[in-house]
């Protein structure tokens, strides 16, 4: 039988992966993503908070357990609760809409033309292949296309996104494309400069490499508006 095959975008390639061939090792170390939209299941909010804490205390309890571990010992007992509610309130919060930052926008009364660049936004997200971190950098621009948008928002933009178990490449584009639509431009621009805890601290064991994904939407796609926009975000801000 002919082995099937699946297309794979990613961002600055496409991968063809033959299915009989992929294995979950492979999917894992070579970090792909399969759409830039989170994979969730259609009943994914159909029970609350609090019951998605139980259940996960109860499984995370059993995994423990599986280690050998003794749940009876004072400082592990309370460690089944406290992951849950770190998965279901704190890391993986963005994965509920409705946790989706509130974003008010301003006319653009200044008449600003030029590129606006936050950078240095701290970025603390999760791998999707090993549930271990991924941290680091994320520098944004763009050009107001009659709108402007708080300064903050940015960074509360990028933590929404990166609140869900991800992949750096898809992380990039769902910021990119949520300001594209909130700020109704294509005049966008993201990199994210990041560590991955699964590639330094297991597998491959590298604890030098960190990994560059980009986005360079509408004028940001011409040679001097991106090269403007790399400039500011290189510029020595020690001060
Ligand atoms: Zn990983």
């Amino acid at each position: 039988m002919k082995p099937k095959e699946i297309t794979l975008n990613t961002l600055h390639n496409t991968l063809e992966i033959d299915t009989d061939e992929q294995d979950i090792d492979f999917i894992g170390d070579e970090h792909i993503s399969t759409s830039a939209d989170t994979p969730m299941r259609a009943d994914a909010f159909d029970i609350t908070d609090d019951e998605k804490i139980a259940r996960i205390s109860y499984h995370f309890r059993e995994i423990m357990e599986t280690l050998g571990l003794d749940l009876t010992d004072d400082s592990l007992k309370g460690t089944p609760k406290r992951v849950a509610k770190m998965y279901v309130k704190e890391i993986f919060s963005g994965l509920n809409p409705e946790n989706k930052p509130d974003i008010a926008l301003f006319d653009n009364k200044y008449k600003y033309g030029k590129m606006l660049v936050e950078k240095n936004i701290t970025l603390y997200s999760n791998c999707e292949h090993h549930f271990v971190p991924i941290y680091g950098r994320a520098h944004i621009g763009y050009i107001s296309g009659g709108k402007v948008i708080g300064l903050s928002k940015l960074n509360r933009i990028v933590q929404y996104y990166a609140k869900r178990p991800q992949v750096q490449e898809r992380l990039t584009v769902q910021i990119a494309r949520e300001l594209q639509k909130m700020l109704d431009t294509e005049d966008v621009a993201i990199l994210i400069d990041a560590r991955h805890m699964c590639v330094s601290s297991r597998g491959i064991t590298d604890t030098n490499s960190a990994t560059v994904s980009c986005f360079y939407g509408g004028k940001f796609a011409e040679e001097a508006t991106k090269n403007e926009f790399l400039r500011y975000v290189e510029l020595d801000t020690d001060y």
